[in-house]
C-alpha cells in the first residue's frame, strides 16, 4: 500500500446509481448523490420518493472510479 496522501485521489472516484428504470445517475459526492437521486425519485417514482431514505440511496451507489 502506497503511503502517499490520498486527498487529491478523492477526485478520481465519483458515485453512481443505476436506478431500476434505467437511468444512471452520477455525481461527484456522497450528499449530492442522495440529492439527485430523490430529485429522480420525486419526479420520476413519486410513489417511491416517501420509502427511501440516505441510507438507502448510498447503499445502491456504487463509489467508482471515474473513467
Ligand atoms: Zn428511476
Amino acid at each position: 500500500m502506497s503511503t502517499r496522501g490520498s486527498g487529491p485521489l478523492d477526485l478520481a472516484f465519483h458515485h453512481v446509481l443505476t436506478c431500476p428504470c434505467g437511468d444512471t445517475l452520477t455525481a461527484a459526492t456522497e450528499d449530492e448523490i442522495v440529492e439527485v437521486s430523490f430529485a429522480h425519485l420525486r419526479e420520476r417514482h413519486p410513489e417511491l420518493a416517501g420509502d427511501y431514505g440516505r441510507e438507502h440511496i448510498l447503499a445502491m451507489a456504487q463509489r467508482l472510479v471515474r473513467p
